[in-house]
Formats: C-alpha cells, sequence, structure tokens
C-alpha cells in the first residue's frame, strides 16, 4: 500500500446480493501487489501512477426522435500519458460509472507498457442503454459527446477506440465529429475506424490473433501439444468467436462455448464456424444440433488443457478456482481472474496468461492503425500479423522471465513490467516544475 495517497473512497457494488469489490480497488490492489517488487522508486513515483491524471466528467443535452431532450453523462479518464497518448475505448452502456473508467483507463496503462507501444492509458464511457435508441439518437450522442471531450483529445494527446456497445461506425462519426470541429480531416483521432476512413486490416481479428500468439507461447512453454488440446471458450463474440476459430485453425478441438443465453458442450468438438452461423441466425449458440447445453458455470469448470474467458469481469473467484480444470487461461477479458482466483490458480499450477498481456493484440494493430494513418501509407494483413506475432511473442518472454526471476504469478509479473516501464519513463521525464 502507497502512503500519503488521496483518492476516492472505493466504490462497493451490490451483484446478486453479494458484495464485490469494485472494479478499480481491484486495479489498486493488483498495482498495490507489484509495487511491492518495485521498492526502488521514491514512494512519490508510484503514488503517482497509483491515481489517474486527469478525469473528465461531461453532462450533456441529446435531442431525440420524439423531439425531447434528454441528459446524458460521459466519462474520460485520462490514466497516465508519461509515455505517449492517453489510448483507449468508448464504453456505451447503463452500468458505466467513473469508477469503473477509472480501472479500465489504469489497465490500458499497463497493458500499452507490458507490449512496449509508445501510449498511455485513458478510457471512456457514456450512461446510456443504445439497445434502446435509435441509430440516429446514437450518432448525435456519439457527436454531442466527442465535442464535449474533444479538449482532451486528439491525435497526440488521446485517441479513443471502440469498446463495449461502440463500433467501426461509431469510430467513423466520432472521427467526422472532430474532423468538423477542427477543420480538416483527422483519421489519426481515432483507430477501430472502417477501412474506408483510414482503418487497418488485421484490427477487427486482432484481439483474437494476439490471445492465440500468446496461447501458442504458453502450449510451447508447457509442452502441450496443440493439435492434441481441447478448449473452453466462455463469450462468443468478437473476441471469443474469433479465437475460437483461430485456434481450430492450429487443431486444437473447441469442445464447449457460450454467450448470456448459456452454453453448449460436446467433447468430440464443435465447428465454430457452424456455431458462429448459428449464432447468427438464431441470437445465440445455445440450441447448436449436436451438443449439450451446459451453464456457463459449468462450462468454467469443464476439463479442457485451454479455457479462455471472453466475456465479462469477474468469472473466476475463489469460489470456482478451486475446481477449474484447464492447464492454460487466456484471457481475453478484461478482469476476468478476481485476486483470490489468481493465488489459488498459481497455487494449482494453472498457466494464467493475464489479461492485459493476451488482449494486447487489439491495442497493438489499433497502435498500427494510428502509425499508418500519420504516414499516409498502409501495410498489408500479413505485414500487420507479422508484427503483431513480434510484439507479443517479446511481451510473452519478458513477462514469463519477470514470473520466474521473482517466483510470482503471470499477472503480478507483467504488473511489474508495466509499472517499471512506466515509473522508469516517469523518472526520466521528471516532475514539473
Ligand atoms: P462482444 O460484445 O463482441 O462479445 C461478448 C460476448 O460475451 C457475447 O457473446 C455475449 O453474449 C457474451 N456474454 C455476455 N455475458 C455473458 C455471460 N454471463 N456468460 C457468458 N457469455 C456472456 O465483446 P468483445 O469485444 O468480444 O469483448 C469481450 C471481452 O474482451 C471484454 O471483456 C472486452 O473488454 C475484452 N476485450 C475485447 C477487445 C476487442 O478488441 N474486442 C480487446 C481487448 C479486450
Amino acid at each position: 500500500m502507497i502512503d500519503n495517497v488521496v483518492v476516492a473512497p472505493p466504490v462497493r457494488a451490490e451483484v446478486v446480493g453479494k458484495e464485490v469489490e469494485s472494479p478499480f480497488a481491484i486495479a489498486q490492489r493488483q498495482f498495490d501487489q507489484a509495487v511491492q517488487y518495485l521498492n526502488h522508486y521514491p514512494k512519490g513515483i508510484l503514488a503517482k501512477l497509483r491515481v489517474p491524471e486527469r478525469e473528465l466528467i461531461v453532462n450533456f443535452p441529446v435531442r431525440m426522435d420524439n423531439g425531447d431532450i434528454q441528459m446524458f453523462t460521459g466519462y474520460r479518464v485520462q490514466h497516465c500519458t508519461v509515455r505517449g497518448p492517453g489510448k483507449g475505448g468508448i464504453r456505451f452502456h447503463p452500468d458505466v460509472t467513473l469508477d469503473e473508467v477509472r480501472a479500465l483507463a489504469m489497465w490500458m496503462t499497463w497493458k500499452t507498457a507490458v507490449v512496449g507501444i509508445p501510449y498511455g492509458g485513458a478510457k471512456g464511457g457514456v450512461v446510456c442503454d443504445p439497445k434502446q435508441m435509435s441509430i440516429q439518437e446514437i450518432e448525435r450522442l456519439t457527436r454531442r459527446y466527442t465535442t464535449e471531450i474533444s479538449i482532451i483529445i486528439g491525435p497526440e494527446s488521446d485517441i479513443p477506440a471502440p469498446d463495449v456497445n461502440t463500433n467501426p461506425q461509431t469510430m467513423a462519426w466520432l472521427m467526422d465529429t472532430y474532423s468538423m470541429n477542427v477543420g480538416h480531416t483527422v483519421p489519426a483521432v481515432v483507430t477501430g475506424k472502417p477501412l474506408e476512413l483510414g482503418g487497418s486490416v488485421g484490427r477487427h481479428e486482432a484481439t483474437a490473433r494476439g490471445c492465440q500468439f500468446t496461447i501458442r507461447r504458453a502450449a510451447r512453454h508447457l509442452g502441450l501439444d496443440l493439435t492434441q488440446a481441447t478448449a473452453v471458450i466462455q463469450g462468443y463474440g468478437n473476441a471469443g468467436s474469433i479465437a475460437a476459430r483461430l485456434l481450430a485453425e492450429d487443431g486444437v478441438r473447441i469442445v464447449a462455448v457460450s454467450d448470456s443465453k448459456g452454453g453448449i458442450y460436446n467433447p468430440k468438438g464443435l465447428d465454430p464456424v457452424a456455431v458462429l452461423r448459428w449464432k447468427q441466425e438464431t441470437g445465440s449458440v445455445v440450441g447448436y444440433d449436436d451438443a449439450d447445453t451446459v451453464t456457463n458455470a459449468e462450462l468454467l469448470e469443464l476439463p479442457c488443457d485451454i479455457l479462455v474467458p471472453a466475456a465479462l469481469e469477474n468469472q473466476l473467484t475463489a469460489h470456482n478456482a478451486p475446481r477449474i480444470r484447464a492447464r492454460i487461461i487466456g484471457e481475453a477479458a478484461n478482469g476476468p481472474t478476481t485476486p483470490e482466483a489468481d493465488a489459488i490458480l498459481y497455487d494449482r499450477g494453472i498457466f494464467v496468461i493475464p489479461d492485459i498481456l493476451a488482449n494486447a493484440g487489439g491495442v497493438t494493430v489499433s497502435y498500427f492503425e494510428w502509425v499508418q494513418d500519420l504516414q499516409y501509407l498502409f501495410w498489408d494483413e500479413a505485414e500487420v500479423n507479422r508484427r503483431l506475432e513480434q510484439v507479443m511473442n517479446r511481451a510473452f518472454d519478458e513477462v514469463i522471465a519477470l514470473a520466474q526471476k521473482h517466483k510470482v504469478n503471470n499477472r503480478i509479473a507483467a504488473y511489474i513490467l508495466a509499472i517499471d516501464r512506466v515509473a522508469r519513463a516517469t523518472m526520466l521525464r521528471g516532475i514539473w516544475p
């Protein structure tokens, strides 16, 4: 614990009758665990990194289709911009809170540092329910929110991207609004754009592909033959469904997958492309032919070699960690494992590839998109994937080396690597004035 730091008390949320720790409290706890191994830095430098640099709260009106004017609240938090511009997605969701955005911004700082790309960490969100809004209302909300946060975003200061319930179209509106306000086209203000507006090939698959590269590396490290391995995937959206397809291409047998409605299991193997087609046609993986139905809780405890949580936070907890039967956990989702579960999984010898490493492929290809936009020179997909593999492999090896050196789990090792990089950069820049 770092002393002399004033932060808002952790917010506690009620979830299914149980009190759970808020995401930012968890993020700070993870930070505190790692900085025990970085005590050569002045306390004040570490204290600086434990809190966000800047938090913007905006309350703004949007004209709804029926003529009413409705007020919305949005956030943009820049946790750290010492190593480069802030980077992080924008989330549209009714449950968005400042506390959650803070945690996500802090995780982005460590993620960009782990893979060694020249960015800091940021995140944004608007409290809204896009499923209850028309496309026109979402466009007006996006444009007004962009204008409100335009005082702190920009291609050299803070570069948003898609997150929950935002997509390439949202990013196109953001880019257009920012460009209209400054008077010329600025593609590099945002990543995850449509290809027609300066998006990058390979961005759509990048998170899952990065996850695939780290799982390959972990399998090699553990002597696991992927062509004999089985995998279970929780969540069948962008990250999960593409990870399933890519792992199947490596010869892995996908035995179970799930979405918010439930899971399906066939120990003989599922065809990930056919399952995706079924989900697109029916709205869920559930009901797919030739598979048993399982609950999401059961799915996590199925026997398998590789478990990929690709849905939500807090899925692997002290409650189910003793019964997880995977050898490798590749965290495509952000924050799927609680610190208590981490300790149990480590003691049981389960190899966790932590989120800030396993799902960093998305932000890495976002970085490639920004570099291509700034150069007005675009790469082909083979070039994007080749560079991504290089970045992911290097980061994986650095994390594993630190885990072995300090005899800590891979998450703490990833945090040590990341915090060390950011703390060193802070020391080199010095404290102004
Ligand atoms: P998505 O919305 O495309 O997919 C999420 C999936 O999870 C959906 O299939 C949904 O039905 C399922 N789901 C929701 N609740 C569930 C539950 N209780 N049990 C099982 N499944 C459930 O989102 P995504 O982009 O694939 O993101 C998934 C996770 O990966 C998030 O944690 C996100 O922050 C993380 N992530 C995504 C990216 C990216 O580039 N897409 C990058 C980094 C991290």
